[in-house]
């Protein structure tokens, strides 16, 4: 018999990450939102304890060989945990999306719709009727053979191989050749071919040209080497393969990421001509459904493939499928996500976007009685669509489920039947449970941060600044933009808002930062870890002016600062450098001969080999992704014993890397060059993360704000424009107030924000406001309102000017 109440989640003795020891209880079959600062331990607590027991507990059900795996793994350390549902978890998405993952995949709309094409679609005489899998590119049977399914092909072009026609073949003309030997290998056997490898390249005739660089045949030739001073070489046979043939072999074949960036420099990414970039064979692309290929459907917004289908639901070869598509089409509708056609790349999508559809998609599925722990869920959602998400939200609850849901937004707090509010600070300030109850219980908890800003929020003060001149967008025309025309002002702070889908994004990010970033050319600094191609801003845009007063972009963005756990806070921010040089200087180290590089985790030397300095092994469980378990030699360390050795102020580096920004800022207050970055991620808020964080344990917001104090321990006074895409996601109230300090300081020194945000409090308090719609996708796309928060706030056909009021008043 429970010597308990069954409807409550009991958690006792909680010591997970940086909780106390804590006991909280909470009600099953409830949404339960779970507040806090960051840092303060929501998700040790959300997902480090409910979720990872839950797992734990599935996996020894199913697989009781598993226990030492789990073991190892590690699992919740609490004293007792009782009356928990199995859990599933969405969380942020950390790490690497699946390349070949689309909306259509991550929702299984696709397998409906290969269905659908299988069965009711229209054949062309006398053609078989296919199998669904034939739909799809990622099977052998649908896989468009020129490109293996993947719509693009590599390809090469006489100019992409040449770059200087002035050259001849001896001075290097086909750049794309191998170097070494292997180049001369080729030319020598060109020459014995009676090609000359003396004449410019383009005085060759055009013939010889196509020949040298496309041809498929691979003579063999006796080549006699040419005399070198150092020594003689025997004849030999060559063999011929054409630069062509040999850059989309090494794309092919090789192992050598080396060898493979160097091939990638001559080539052009083009869609495949057979498919038209679809991936499909052409059998496939033959059948249509209501006058359209799969692909077509599948390039379509969901909101305009819905009107498609509902056309044709009569039919009743094909009413079942269709009624399937159109109920699983609306989740994501309901979701605001019906500005997303099917075809859309995962790795394209907003963490909170990809959170969402994840989210609708097990809409339809007939889960019960389970707990779905959700993280920040209101990310990347206007106020007008977050009433959505609760309705969302109040049917999962209503099938039978728990939520337990990591929140920032007041909205869906209020909302909620009950409230864990976690702190009061961040790392060791926080780690408590503060209150646990039904929201209005809250009001009497005194040491709560979380209250002040749920019951009477501070007013938000505008600067009203001046401008200082402008940049003018005229005729904008990409994604749902068309012809518009937009003046970004500079030297103030800019909110642009609107609900998803209308075009924020596209603005911002890939018409003004983009033309920006062409303007200074090789001068600007992208503080994102790949490098994207150089948009051709010209073919969007009719015409822009004022880029003159802008002399350098940051644009600091979510994606992750580091795929490995070799990457870190200190790493990234380059405070490791200042570190290991003090390692270095020490008397035990110079007396040793370490230099800075032996206290480096990334190179062998000072590291531990076990691990090769990654502190953790993989631990493989079947049918699971693989996680990671303490070294076994170093015990996290990342160092050899000798290296450890070495102490500076009694630590040991990789003491210092288990400091917490803020411990770190008192260890090192003397070294300039490391207090300064670390003084800069405290303001941002980072003051609870631990040097030594693999970026892979990292949130986006983490990951932004980490770029951001990147950014801002470089810069002076100046004419720089700041870019940022919801800068607030992941961040209390609290938090949000330090931040938007920073990002006004910034503009009283000269320099433009502008940010992409959902939070009415931050567009309040700036100075500009732009406002897009009126609704997502086709429905978006022109500016609906811009002035001042107050003018916008007015604006009778801007869906955010009752947010915006509800802020002002
Ligand atoms: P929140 O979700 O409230 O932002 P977290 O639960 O992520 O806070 O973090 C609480 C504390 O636990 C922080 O000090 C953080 O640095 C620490 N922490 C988080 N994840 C880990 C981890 N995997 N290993 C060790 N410490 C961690
Ligand atoms: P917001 O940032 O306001 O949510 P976006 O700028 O992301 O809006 O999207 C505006 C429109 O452009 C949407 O209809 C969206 O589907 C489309 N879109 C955005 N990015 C792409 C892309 N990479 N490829 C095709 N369409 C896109
Ligand atoms: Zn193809
Ligand atoms: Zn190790």
């Amino acid at each position: 018999m429970p010597d308990h109440d069954s409807s409550m989640v009991r958690l006792r003795g909680v010591r997970v990450h940086n909780l106390r020891g804590v006991d909280v209880d909470f009600p099953r079959d409830a949404l339960v939102a779970v507040t806090g600062v960051s840092g303060s331990g929501k998700s040790s607590l959300a997902f480090g304890t409910v979720y990872a027991e839950a797992q734990a507990r599935y996996l020894e059900s199913v697989a009781p060989y598993a226990r030492r795996l789990i073991d190892q793994a590690g699992t919740p350390d609490a004293r007792e945990i009782t009356g928990l549902p199995p859990a599933v978890a969405f969380q942020q998405a950390r790490g690497v999306a699946q390349a070949r993952s689309t909306v259509g995949t991550v929702t299984v709309l696709s397998n409906s719709l290969r269905l659908l094409f299988s069965r009711a679609g229209t054949y062309p005489d006398g053609a078989e009727r296919l199998d669904s899998d034939a739909f799809s590119p990622n099977t052998p049977a649908g896989a468009c053979p020129r490109c293996h399914g993947l719509g693009r092909i590599h390809e090469v072009s006489e100019a992409s191989l040449v770059p200087d026609p002035g050259l001849s073949i001896r001075e290097k003309a086909i750049a794309a050749w191998p170097g070494a030997w292997q180049g001369k290998n080729y030319r020598d056997i060109l020459a014995v071919l009676g090609y000359d490898v003396d004449r410019p390249w383009r005085e060759l005739p055009q013939a010889e040209r196509e020949w040298i660089l496309f041809t498929d045949e691979q003579p063999v030739v006796t080549v006699h080497p040419e005399r070198t001073a150092e020594r003689i070489q025997r004849p030999y046979q060559g063999t011929y393969q054409s630069a062509r043939r040999y850059v989309l072999h090494t794309l092919a074949t090789t192992q050598s990421t080396t060898l493979r960036n160097r091939a990638l420099q001559y080539v052009e990414v083009l869609p495949c001509p057979a498919c038209d970039g679809s991936g499909l064979r052409p059998e496939a692309l033959a059948v249509t459904f209501a006058g359209a290929t799969i692909a077509d459907l599948a390039a379509l917004p969901l909101t305009v493939l819905a009107e498609k289908l509902r056309a044709e639901q009569d039919d009743s070869v094909a009413r079942v499928v269709v009624e399937d598509l159109l109920a699983r089409i609306e989740a994501l509708v309901e979701l605001g996500l019906g500005y997303l056609a099917m075809d859309r790349a995962t790795p394209t999508l907003s963490a909170g976007e990809l959170q969402r559809l994840r989210l609708a998609a097990t809409l339809r599925s007939t889960l019960f009685g389970v707990v779905y722990v959700l993280d920040e869920p209101s990310a990347g959602l206007h106020p007008d669509d977050t009433q959505a998400l609760l309705r969302v939200l109040d049917r999962i609850r209503a099938a039978g489920n728990s939520l337990l849901v990591v929140e920032h937004e007041p909205e869906i707090i209020r909302h909620s039947d009950w409230l864990v509010d976690v702190g009061p600070g961040a790392g060791e300030h926080g780690g408590l449970v503060l209150y646990s109850g039904p929201l209005d219980g809250l009001r009497t908890s005194a040491d709560s941060v979380t209250r002040a800003h749920l019951f009477d929020p501070p007013a938000p003060v505008g600067k009203h600044r001046t401008p200082a001149g402008k940049v003018e967008l005229r005729g904008v025309s990409r994604h749902n933009l068309v012809e518009t025309d937009v003046d970004f002002p500079l030297g103030v702070f800019t909110a642009v808002t609107g609900v998803s889908g209308s075009g924020k994004t596209t603005l911002v990010t890939g018409i003004l930062a983009a033309a920006v970033r062409d303007h200074l050319g090789a001068a600007r600094s992208h503080a994102g870890d790949d490098e994207e191609p150089v948009a051709d801003t010209s073919r969007h845009v009719r015409s822009i002016t004022g880029l003159d007063a802008i002399n350098r972009l940051v644009e600091v963005d979510q994606r992750p600062i580091g795929r490995t756990p070799r990457s870190n806070l200190a790493t990234y921010t380059g405070l490791f450098d200042g570190v290991r040089k003090l390692f270095a200087a020490t008397d035990e180290a110079r007396r040793r001969k370490y230099s800075a590089g032996r206290f480096s985790f990334n190179v062998d030397g000072g590291r531990c080999e076990t691990c090769q300095g990654e502190g953790a092994v993989a631990v493989e469980l079947l049918f699971l992704p693989s996680s990671y378990s303490p070294c076994p030699a170093c015990h996290g360390a990342r160092y050899n014993p000798e290296t450890l050795e070495i102490r500076y102020r009694d630590k040991s580096i990789a003491d210092v890397l288990a400091l917490t920004v803020d411990d770190a800022r008192d260890f090192f207050a003397d070294v300039p060059a490391v207090a300064r970055s670390l003084e800069t991620l405290h303001d941002v808020g980072l003051s609870y993360l631990t040097l030594g964080q693999p970026a892979t344990e990292l949130s986006g917001g983490e990951a932004q704000r980490i770029k951001l104090a990147t950014e801002l321990q470089r810069t002076r006074r100046g004419h720089t424009l700041f870019v940022l895409d919801e800068p607030t996601t992941g961040l209390h109230p609290a938090d949000v107030e330090v931040l938007m300090r920073l990002l006004h300081t910034l503009v009283d020194a000269g320099n433009t924000v502008v940010v992409i945000e959902h939070d009415m409090t931050v567009a309040a308090g700036a100075d500009h406001v732009i406002d897009l719609g009126p609704g997502g996708g086709d429905e978006g796309g022109s500016v609906v309102a811009v002035g001042a928060p107050a003018e916008v706030a007015r604006a009778g056909a801007s869906r955010t000017a009752p947010y915006l009021r509800e802020v002002l008043e």
